[in-house]
């Protein structure tokens, strides 16, 4: 089969203000596209009508679907039916709009967070929907298994080219840094930040700091993005990752070193340790011509300087 070429296309980034959404913007500028994007205040995606009239209106021929409401642990424990409900009207929408307007191609972002609690690592494709779930973020996890067999749905009844991929924990500009919904990475850059303008003597990292997490800078993430809509057009969704994991441990000592923060790291046990390990298996996706290329100390590194260019319009 062909390439899929994005010459000349209108690409629409759903959720473009967020994380993954604006780095697939910065990426598909050095593509000779047309993006599209359109504002919550113009087009809630919860909504069917408005986004029925947008598209067709602007008649999108692809579909980078990146919206959604996203968190960390604290977050998804805490706001399960917003982080329910919003994802699968948002999806249900999005999918929905596509087969009706005719898009040519679509991406759909998941979560590694869909994989069984205990699944075997590293985690293959093959793995989603044989065994139970992180309670923690199972809410959200459901919700993206919906929208992945959705999409799975609509290619098999109507022949959509709707593709999925699964990237691993993200992080990079653009991240959320509001403690009450961060993830680990962004959360303990802002924290050990913190313990250091304030001089503290330690800080303090929630669980026990042996879960293993993998990271994936999110202008990889767009990358592999844009490279799976050119190559992948099959039912099969493909993780994005970069194949290798760390302890929490050892990610807070990483970004101790990054920030300069001399204090010492302490373990707050009363907090969850959520999944044990989630390594994504990133084969497909390698036999599919593509891998990694920013390393985790220098992602950091560049993702510190940009929480510093950016603290103050950051809310806390
Ligand atoms: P998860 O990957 O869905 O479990 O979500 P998170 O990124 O929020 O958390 C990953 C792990 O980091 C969990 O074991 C957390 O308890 C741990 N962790 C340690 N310190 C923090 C923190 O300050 N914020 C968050 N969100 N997690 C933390």
């Amino acid at each position: 089969m062909g390439e899929f070429d994005l010459a000349g296309r209108r690409v629409w980034v759903a959720g473009h203000r967020g994380m993954a959404g604006s780095a697939i913007v910065r990426r598909l500028a050095t593509e000779d596209c047309e993006v599209l994007t359109v504002g919550r205040e113009e087009v809630d995606l919860r909504d069917p009508e408005p986004l029925d009239a947008w598209m067709a209106r602007r008649r999108p021929d692809v579909v980078f679907m990146a919206a959604g409401t996203v968190g960390g642990i604290l977050a998804n424990d805490s706001r399960p039916a917003e982080f329910i409900r919003d994802n699968v009207m948002i999806q249900g929408n999005v999918i929905h709009a596509a087969w009706r307007h005719g898009v040519a191609k679509m991406l759909l972002l998941g979560s590694s967070c869909i994989y069984p609690k205990l699944a075997v690592q590293p985690i293959s494709e093959e793995a989603l929907l044989t065994g139970p779930l992180e309670p923690t973020n199972q809410w959200y996890a459901v919700a993206k298994i919906a929208g992945v067999t959705m999409a799975q749905a609509y290619r098999a009844q109507y022949g959509c080219d709707f593709i999925t991929a699964m990237p691993t924990n993200l992080y990079g500009p653009g991240d959320n840094f509001n403690l009450d919904a961060a993830h680990v990475l962004p959360a303990l850059i802002r924290r050990t930040h913190e313990a250091k303008v304030t001089g503290a003597a330690a800080l303090t990292v929630w669980g026990s700091g042996a879960p293993q997490r993998e990271f994936l800078h999110v202008d990889d993430l767009a990358d592999a993005a844009v490279h799976l809509i050119k190559v992948h057009g099959t039912a099969e969704p493909v993780n994005i990752g970069t194949g290798t994991d760390l302890s929490i441990r050892d990610l807070a000592e990483l970004i101790r070193g990054i920030v300069g923060f001399e204090g010492e790291l302490r373990f707050d046990e009363t907090k969850p340790d959520g999944t044990p390990r989630k390594l994504l298996d990133v084969g497909r996706l390698t036999r599919l011509g593509w891998t990694a290329r920013i390393g985790l100390a220098d992602g950091v590194a560049r993702t510190y300087r940009w929480f510093l260019e950016n603290l103050d319009r950051l809310r806390r």
